[in-house]
Parts: structure tokens; C-alpha cells; sequence
């Protein structure tokens, strides 16, 4: 394996600690070469000492500082680079081999996309960067011959039970073969709760997921299953899979992570413990299979394995996320731009739960009614997103 310097954009969130831990795993074949960070700026710090990362990127000047403040004395200082611009040029650096793309939300787009257009090694967890911009995104990986690894666990999961020769980059259509992909999902923290009590449900309870530990945002979207519509949205982009090829079954141990239906009647799954440092560690290591620190998964013990149909009653959001698939890419940005803000007013007590479908129903009407063309280019794409949440954000103060 060519030895990989990494660019861990979003390095102190979930998917950044994971990553960090899975790279510690293997001195001889990688090394960190840049982390980013927006606000926790002395995790930031600890991590670059930690790992003798020679760039750092934070938000602005104020942060430069608290960088500074906090670095230990007499360790040789890293570059410190400012602002967005550094995120898209650190992840385009030619230091750079592979970038993990872990920054949440549509945030990570311009970085990813970067990564993209310099041929890199990309490793995407950032999902709602294909979710506003799929066609460009995919255009690019191909243009630029950049490496693409899914590390989102149901894409890394359908990866790796395609046919062998599915190459890691963007294909143009589905892989011979296969009939169907069967996206699983939890069904979050309120998968059994009665419908009337969702409306008071508070940020914590819905942060506090069953069987993974994320981000707040993710952690929400998970309650919803935006998060799952969201996914059903990058399966179609990462894989080429029209839509009514698209499965989502509740699965409530986490432990299936995704399968992929053959027409020969053969269903492959992968499962594992639910830990994203499996599939950080798959998209490192590719095509070798490395450690991961990940424990076995004891079936015995576990017992069984279920899997049902959801409901859009209880989960509205997954319906909202197949329409705008449907509805194209402007409403897919909609759909995305919409639900960071609701979720972010949610995680604020600004609106509540049940809120949340609402203002992106009500959002990706008033985006369907401008009927707005397709965005091309990424400046179309955070134009759009940017009036996308000014509509949301309306939507939001007029209903609290
Ligand atoms: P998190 O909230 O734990 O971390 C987010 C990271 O992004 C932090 O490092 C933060 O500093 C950075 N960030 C936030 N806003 C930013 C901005 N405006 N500009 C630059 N940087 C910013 O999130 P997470 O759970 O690690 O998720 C990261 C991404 O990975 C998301 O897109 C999420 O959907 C995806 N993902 C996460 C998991 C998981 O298990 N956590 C699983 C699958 C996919
Ligand atoms: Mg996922």
C-alpha cells in the first residue's frame, strides 16, 4: 500500500475521532497531514500535538488565537491556515493523498468537491454534499479520476457486496447484476413511541440513538429518518440506482448494514459492530483489509435478527427525501438546506419535533412552486441552498 498522507476535514467531530483513532492504528502506512476544526479549537490542538499534523485549519483570527493559546510550549508549531478558502485548499494540497470528508452538513460541499477535483483519495462521510450536489459531485470524481470510498456504514456496507469489479469511482450506471439495494436503519430512538407523544419529545431524548454514538445533527436526522432519506439520496448518486430500486427496511440491532439483491435471487449483506471505525478503516486500507479496533460481533449472543417496513406516519421525513428525489436536484438542496435549519431550531428548543417534517414539506413547496432550474455548478448549488434557508428560517420564526 503507498503510504497515504490524510487530510481529516471535521477531524474533532464523531467521524474525525474515529479516524484519528484508525490512523494511530497504522504508523507504517499513514500519517495525518492536516485537521480542520469550526469551534472546539483546543480538541483541535490536543489532536495536532497528538499526531504531529503539519496543518491546522480553523474558522477565523479569534480561533487562530485560541489555537495558539492552547498549544504546548516548546512543540514546533504547525501551519495554521484561515478560513474556507484553507478547507478547499488543504483538501486540494499535492502533501495530500486522501482526504476524509467529515465536516457535517452542506458546510463540507466545497472542501469535498475540492478533494474531488485534485484526483484524491476521498473518503465521504460528509453525505449531504451528494444530497445538494450528487450530479456535479459524481461528474467531478469522474472528470478528475479521484478515488471515491462511501464511509457512510449502509454505502460502505452496499460497496462492499457489489461485484468485485466495481470500481471505486463513479459509475455510470448500476452494476451488472445486481437488482435492488436494501438500505437498513435503526428506526432511531422513537421507533415505538406512541405518534402523540412525539410532538414532546426534547433534543436530548432525540439525540440519545439506540445503537450509535454521532454528531447531534446526525443523531436527529436519525430520529426522523431524514437521515435515512438522505442516504437513499446518496445511494442513487454513489451507485447509479434509480430510485424504485432503492429498499429501506427497519432493522432495529444495527448490525446488517446495508445489502445488495442480485437477480439470481442472492441477497449479500455486511454486518458488524455498529462502529464507524470498520468503515473509516475499509476505506483506508482498499483495497486491503486493515485493523480497525473494532471488537467481533458475537451472533450467538445477539440471537436474532429483524427487519420491517417503515411508516411514513411516524417518519414523514423519509417520504419528504424520496419526493425530492424524484423532484430533482433543486429540491434536493431544498430538502437538505431546509432540515439543517429545522434541526438546528430544534436543537436550540426553538420549534418542536414534529416541526421539524413540516418546515421542510412547507420549504420544498415554496422552492417546487419558484420552479427553479436544476443547479450546475457548485456556486448555483450554495446560491440556491443560501435562499433555501432563508425560506426554512421564515418558516421557522413564524411558526414558534
Ligand atoms: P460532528 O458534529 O460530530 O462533527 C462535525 C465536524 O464538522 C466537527 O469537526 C466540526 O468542527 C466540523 N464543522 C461543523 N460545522 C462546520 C463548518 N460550518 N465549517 C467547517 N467545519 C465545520 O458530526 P459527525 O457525526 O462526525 O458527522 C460528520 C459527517 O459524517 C456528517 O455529514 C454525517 O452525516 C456523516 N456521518 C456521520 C456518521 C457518524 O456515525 N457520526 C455516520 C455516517 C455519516
Ligand atoms: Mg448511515
Amino acid at each position: 500500500m503507498k503510504f497515504q498522507r490524510v487530510c481529516v476535514l471535521g477531524s474533532t467531530g464523531s467521524i474525525g475521532e474515529s479516524t484519528l483513532d484508525v490512523i494511530s492504528r497504522h504508523p507504517e502506512s499513514m500519517a495525518v497531514y492536516a485537521l480542520s476544526a469550526h469551534s472546539r479549537v483546543e480538541r483541535l490542538a490536543a489532536q495536532a500535538a497528538a499526531t504531529s499534523a503539519r496543518v491546522v485549519i480553523v474558522a477565523d483570527t479569534a480561533a487562530r488565537m485560541r489555537f495558539l493559546q492552547a498549544w504546548p510550549a516548546g512543540r514546533p508549531l504547525p501551519e495554521i491556515r484561515v478560513g474556507t478558502q484553507a478547507l478547499t485548499d488543504t483538501a486540494a494540497d499535492p502533501e495530500v493523498t486522501t482526504v476524509m470528508a467529515a465536516i457535517v452538513g452542506a458546510a463540507g460541499l466545497p472542501s469535498a468537491l475540492a478533494a474531488a477535483q485534485a484526483g484524491k483519495r476521498v473518503l465521504l462521510a460528509n453525505k449531504e454534499a451528494l444530497v445538494a450536489a450528487g450530479g456535479l459531485f459524481m461528474r467531478t470524481v469522474r472528470d478528475h479520476g479521484a478515488e471515491l470510498l462511501p464511509i457512510d456504514s449502509e454505502h460502505n456496507a452496499i460497496f462492499q457486496c457489489l461485484p468485485v469489479n466495481a470500481s471505486a469511482s463513479a459509475p455510470v450506471g448500476p452494476a451488472k447484476g445486481v437488482r435492488r439495494l436494501l438500505l437498513t436503519a435503526s428506526g432511531g430512538p422513537f421507533r415505538c413511541m406512541a405518534l402523540d407523544e412525539l410532538d414532546h419529545v426534547t433534543p436530548d431524548q432525540a439525540c440519545a440513538h439506540p445503537n450509535w454514538s454521532m454528531g447531534r445533527k446526525i443523531s436527529v436526522d436519525s430520529a426522523t429518518m431524514l437521515n435515512k432519506g438522505l442516504e437513499v439520496i446518496e445511494a442513487h448518486w454513489l451507485f447509479a440506482m434509480p430510485v424504485e430500486r432503492i429498499q429501506v427496511l427497519i432493522h432495529p440491532q444495527s448490525m446488517v448494514h446495508s445489502m445488495v439483491e442480485y437477480e439470481d435471487g442472492s441477497i449479500l449483506a455486511q454486518l458488524g459492530q455498529p462502529d464507524m471505525r470498520t468503515p473509516i478503516a475499509y476505506g483506508l486500507g482498499f483495497p486491503q483489509r486493515i485493523d480497525s479496533g473494532v471488537g467481533l460481533l458475537q451472533l450467538a449472543a445477539l440471537g436474532r435478527l429483524d427487519f420491517e417496513l417503515p411508516d411514513y406516519a411516524r417518519f414523514p421525513c423519509l417520504r419528504l427525501a424520496f419526493e425530492a428525489l424524484v423532484g430533482g436536484q433543486a429540491s434536493c438542496v431544498a430538502l437538505n438546506a431546509a432540515n439543517e435549519v429545522a434541526v438546528d431550531q430544534f436543537l436550540k428548543e426553538q420549534i418542536g419535533y414534529t416541526q421539524i417534517a413540516r418546515i421542510i414539506e412547507a420549504s420544498l413547496e415554496r422552492v417546487a412552486r419558484q420552479s427553479l432550474p436544476g443547479p450546475d455548478t457548485l456556486e448555483d448549488v450554495l446560491e440556491l441552498d443560501a435562499r433555501a434557508r432563508g425560506i426554512a428560517l421564515e418558516l421557522c420564526t413564524s411558526i414558534a
